[in-house]
């Protein structure tokens, strides 16, 4: 039994939670452990480590807050460029500006819709030429896909740039053997409401490195020095997470597997219910791994069907249903229209042809057939 009973709107991504969730939070509680301190934070961190197949983690307030101490552990600070992919959740970009730097957008690949590598490899000869290199690429896994690890990382090591992964909507995909989250220097992982498992807001952020670990967590609780008193030597952040947060999480994190399957499924019973029509593309697995069914997107030829993500989402939300657009391309965003873009018309064509369909794992098969009724209607009225 999953809290609460399914209410009339279908939402895109809802949280699941369940008497295992309610018996951890109320076990943290009575715990008298009311602070971003605590045994739960503790065992929290290591399932999150081991689920990205990480030395380290240290959870924080945010996915959005463990992406700005990355940035800071890499060494980005102002007057510095960090590489972004134009496809992305806001989130990213704006973690570069808060360490002060500003982003350079890059289109992405049509396999995941990631950061495309072959563009990456350009545009670093280029700038290298001209000494105008990165301090940092950020490499994103949008919509549950991890982004071409072995490509991405092997292109940062040769002209020794520090590679950030955004895996927070990745958790629970692989890239080969790979976790999500297992590649770069340091990853970040988000446990937002809306991701695949959530504390109701936080975040991690997950590395190999000791030092990255110790400097980031000394960062996150006001960068206390390890004195009696408070000494600071430098500026810190109030970024950690809540040991009651932690509590919800490791019981969330614990059905990451459950949740998975069940959005793969979600997209399964999508592809099949779909399967008839011409123009229609739904994209399941990237070449190299398996992604989690975070979103089911579909893409639908404007040649078949005019207006269509426009048209579908209108008739969802009709029937009080939600649905989203693609993530609006970075390059596209008023507050980064002076930012370098290096752009192909991936981002753009997503955008244009995408609508995220409800794909939470409480979702039951006849919510889905559900939905994938009115969206068959409404294409064919066209
Ligand atoms: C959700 C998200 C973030 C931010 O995570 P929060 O926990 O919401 O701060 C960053 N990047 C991407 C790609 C995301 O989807």
């Amino acid at each position: 039994m999953n809290f609460p009973a399914s209410g009339s709107r279908l939402f895109l991504s809802p949280p699941v939670v369940g008497q295992a969730e309610i018996d951890a939070v109320d076990a943290a509680l009575r715990s008298g452990w009311i602070a971003p301190i605590g045994p739960a934070l503790d065992a929290f961190e290591k399932d999150i480590a081991a689920v990205t197949g990480r030395k380290y983690a240290v959870a924080l307030s945010s996915g959005t807050a463990a992406l700005h101490l990355g940035l800071r552990a890499l060494g980005v600070s102002a007057g510095h460029e960090v590489i972004v992919p134009t496809l992305t959740f806001a989130a990213s970009a704006f973690a570069v500006k808060h360490a002060g730097a500003e982003p350079i957008f890059l289109d992405v690949e049509r396999e995941s819709w990631n950061l495309d590598p072959n563009l990456l490899r350009d545009v670093l000869q280029r700038r290298n030429l001209s000494d105008r290199l990165p301090a940092a690429v950020m490499a994103v896994d949008v919509f549950g896909r991890t982004c071409n690890y072995a490509e991405i990382a092997e292109i940062c090591r040769e002209y020794e740039i520090p590679l950030l992964v955004d895996a927070a909507e990745s958790l629970g995909a692989t890239f080969g053997n790979a976790k999500a989250g297992s590649v770069g220097r340091l990853a970040v992982v988000s446990f937002n409401g809306n991701k695949i498992v959530t504390t109701g807001g936080g975040g991690a952020l997950v590395t190999d490195d000791e030092t990255v670990s110790v400097r980031v967590r000394k960062w996150a609780t006001q960068s206390r020095e390890p004195v009696p008193w408070y000494e600071h030597e430098e500026v810190g952040f109030n970024y950690r997470l809540s040991n009651i947060a932690a509590a919800l999480g490791q019981a969330q994190l614990a059905r990451l597997p459950e949740f998975v399957e069940r959005r793969r499924g979600i997209h399964k019973r999508y592809q099949r219910n779909f399967s008839h029509l011409d123009g229609v593309t739904l994209m399941g697995d990237p070449p190299w791994g398996l992604w989690n069914g975070w979103l089911t997107i579909g893409s639908f030829n404007p040649d078949s069907y005019p207006e269509a993500p426009i048209r579908v989402r209108e008739a969802l939300e009709r029937q009080n249903i939600e649905s989203r657009p693609v993530w609006k391309p970075m390059h596209r965003q008023p507050v980064f229209l002076s930012n370098p873009a290096e752009i192909t018309g991936v981002a753009d064509e997503a955008f244009k042809r995408g609508l995220c369909l409800p794909s939470g794992a409480s979702m039951l098969d006849l919510d889905v057939d559900r939905v994938s009724e009115i969206v068959i209607s409404t294409l064919q009225a066209s």
